[in-house]
């Protein structure tokens, strides 16, 4: 022990000492009343906030965090003391990067990213609960061989991992090609070893946002960062004394650390301190000291395959060919039929397959057959959806849309690779089986570029198909089903949390429809979404029924036992954290505000999205606060209890035009009112709360009108 210890020590101290000065010459400089924050969060320096409850604002509190700081250093040869030295460490690199972002952001040009804001570890709840993104690599240092450095983050990619650089590994493994950003799934924070802490930090608000652990709680934020998020260290090359000590903080919250440094051969603490000398061992080694496991995918295609290349856009230049809505007939189309109609796998291309010497711009019809005796024409559409996620798995292409509006391109490089429409239908057949084979047998696939052909795909079968589930949808209503869903995927994060899904409410992360859940259901038994049979309804307008509470009772062990459906002020549905959107109420106003996670700027209720958010999550319930999903906004459902849609007095922009022509149908349905969106501000009209009255009041806006929210 002794060697390693001194090392944690000497590296903690000098940290210390680091930090301290840093204070001093900040306050020297700028004052000590000068402000000091991160950027768009709302937990202050995380670190500190979560394990003190000190709210870091300005330069004046941080004398005080650098004396507990240095009061964790004990200097005595026990390992828990020296992980708590780990742990000052961490806040000592807290301190430090937080100096930098004094006069703005010290990111801006180069390829690290720095501090990761809330909304993005919030839009990454549902990859994570889902095992789309199955754990969290730290890559730090300067690798010997950067080639098999760039195998090892490579294979994280492949994997779904979501890796984050720290130091030299960063210029590696772009020297290498590795495409990076976070839609890739590999992030690069930045050059300092204390850039680290902005993974910690992660880790941390996932405990604050979706574990609604408490500041202060120090032991309780240690065990949720251990068991529930899956993180791990790969450094390379040797260490120094302040890579050991912040390697220390790391273990201290659960995350074990993979060196290829020899040294750490001799004081490896199994399980928590490993050596890997052969990176072809690192990626193994890693994932099962974490207990992380790969389901893989061997699939015949020439081009890698995985979740993280969903975000991969396709520019203009870039592209070899196009199948685009704009230029071309096109359609998507998943149907059933009867089990003899179909020879399963059979991939068949109609028209011209893509090669070196097809055109630019193709027409498209992606038609899928499907037979299965548990197949319902109702999880038609819930395959069919998955296509986007599939093709976008799939490097070098690209798919935004769907039906008969949308646009798929293939890149130069996977076309010269050897791509063609046969291995799309293949793709298509192998994870349609894995992900339906509980209730598809047989399945066949055709990609057809025959215009003529396409047409009459889409004209006979297409169009009628999507009107039919249109008017399906608008007929379902939470009052024309026999049944509800619970939801309690986010609990891995959120446990105390539970969705219940309705026709006409949707999970509050905007992926899990009524129709998602019932074909969930069907497809594992013993799945997350489980019925919830409509009993004992107390309160219609409220959306009060005995069997919910039932079932939420039953679902979160106790934490909540009574929900409502429909009201945002009287027990309203729990979040977990990774919701779409947030509702507060307005006072002023007598109505409420509805931001979602992209908007940036400050809402007339004086917090921006992040900081409304954190009134809410962890499976609590907060009146006056609720998540949900995009989708719910226009229903006749939203706020009902309190007057419904009429309620909404400001959005984003971006948000109220994504949502205006279905809003301004439902106000009409409603109230009888037209072009309702035009009564509801926004931020290009007013963000302060009397100058959103004053606007509202202009328009006659309905929530004046209704009785007073509060
Ligand atoms: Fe999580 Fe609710 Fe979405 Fe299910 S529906 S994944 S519980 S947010
Ligand atoms: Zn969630």
């Amino acid at each position: 022990m002794g060697a390693l210890t001194d090392l944690i020590y000497k590296g903690a101290n000098a940290v210390a000492g680091l930090t301290e000065g840093a204070v001093n010459d900040a306050i020297k400089k700028y004052g000590a009343g000068r402000k000091i924050a991160f950027p768009d969060t709302a937990y202050f320096f995380p670190a500190i906030f979560s394990a003190t409850g000190v709210k870091v604002e300005k330069l004046e509190t941080l004398p005080a965090c650098v004396g507990v700081l240095k009061s964790l250093i004990t200097n005595r040869d026990e390992l828990g003391d020296a992980l708590n030295a780990g742990l000052a460490t961490a806040v000592g690199a807290e301190i430090l990067e937080g100096l930098k972002f004094i006069e703005g952001s010290p990111y801006g040009d180069g390829p690290g990213i720095g501090f990761v804001p809330d909304p993005i570890i919030r839009s990454l709840g549902v990859p994570l609960v889902t095992g789309d993104i199955p754990g969290v690599a730290v890559v730090l240092g300067e690798a010997a061989d950067p080639a098999a450095l760039a195998r090892v983050v490579k294979d994280y990619q492949s994997k779904g991992i979501l890796s984050f650089l720290v130091g030299k590994v960063i210029d590696q493994a772009l020297a290498q090609g590795v495409k990076m950003g976070l839609e890739f799934r590999v992030v690069p924070l930045g050059y300092d070893v204390t850039a680290v802490i902005h993974v910690v930090t992660v880790a941390i608000r996932a405990a604050l946002i979706f574990g609604n652990i408490k500041e202060g709680d120090l032991p309780g934020l240690l065990k949720y960062t251990k068991e529930r998020v899956p993180a791990f260290v790969n450094t390379f090359g040797p260490l120094n004394e302040v890579i050991v000590a912040a390697g220390a903080g790391a273990i201290a919250l659960g995350f074990p650390v993979i060196s290829d440094w020899d040294v750490v051969n001799a004081v490896a603490i199994p399980g928590a301190l490993e050596y890997a000398g052969d990176y072809d061992q690192t990626v193994k080694k890693s994932l099962e000291l974490r207990n992380i496991k790969i389901k893989v995918k061997e699939l015949p295609i020439p081009v890698a395959f995985a979740s993280a290349f969903e975000g991969e856009i396709i520019r203009k230049n870039d592209m070899a060919v196009e199948f685009s809505s704009d230029k071309n007939p096109t359609c998507e189309l998943v149907v059933m039929k009867d089990a003899s109609a179909i020879e399963d796998h059979r991939i068949t291309v109609i028209g011209g397959d893509i090669g070196p010497s097809s055109p630019l711009n193709m027409a498209l019809a992606t038609y899928v057959e499907v037979a299965g005796a548990r197949m319902r024409v109702d999880f038609e559409p819930v395959i069919e959806r998955k296509i986007h996620h599939w093709f976008n798995y799939m490097e070098g292409v690209m798919h935004t849309g769907q039906r008969n509006l949308f646009r798929v391109r293939i890149g130069k490089d996977a076309l010269s690779k050897g791509l063609s429409l046969r291995h799309l239908g293949e793709v298509i057949y192998a994870m349609l089986m894995d992900e339906f084979g509980a209730v598809v047998d047989k399945c066949q696939v055709s990609l057809v570029t025959d215009e003529k052909k396409v047409k009459e795909i889409l004209e006979k079968e297409g169009m009628p198909k999507y009107e039919a589930r249109d008017s399906r949808l608008a007929s379902m209503t939470d009052e024309s089903v026999d049944r509800f869903y619970t939801c309690i995927l986010c609990q891995s994060f959120a446990p105390a949390h539970c969705c219940v899904i309705t026709p006409e409410r949707l999970g509050l992360c905007g992926a899990v429809s009524w129709l998602d859940a019932s074909a969930t259901k069907e497809l594992t038994d013993t799945g997350p979404c489980q019925p919830i049979i409509k009993e004992g309804v107390r309160d219609e307008k409220k959306g009060v029924y005995e069997s919910v509470n039932r079932a939420v009772d039953a679902a979160t062990h106790g934490s909540v036992n009574s929900v409502t459906l429909y009201s945002i002020m009287e027990d309203p549905m729990t979040s977990c954290g990774c919701f779409e959107c947030i509702c507060g109420i307005l006072p002023e106003a007598n109505g409420v505000v509805v931001v979602n996670r992209e908007y940036k700027g400050i809402t007339p209720t004086g917090m921006t999205f992040g900081e409304l958010a954190s009134m809410t999550g962890g499976g609590v319930q907060t009146p006056g606060f609720m998540g949900h999903g995009r989708h719910f906004i226009t229903s006749k459902k939203f706020v009902h209890a309190e007057g419904g849609i009429g309620r909404i007095v400001w959005m984003p922009k971006e948000l109220k035009a994504d949502v205006t022509m279905k809003l301004n149908k439902t106000a009409k349905d409603l109230y009888g009112i037209d072009n309702f969106t035009d009564m509801i501000c926004d931020e290009t009209i007013a963000t302060d709360a009397e100058a959103v009255v004053a606007f509202l009041k202009e328009k006659n806006h309905p929530a004046f009108a209704m009785e007073t929210i509060m």
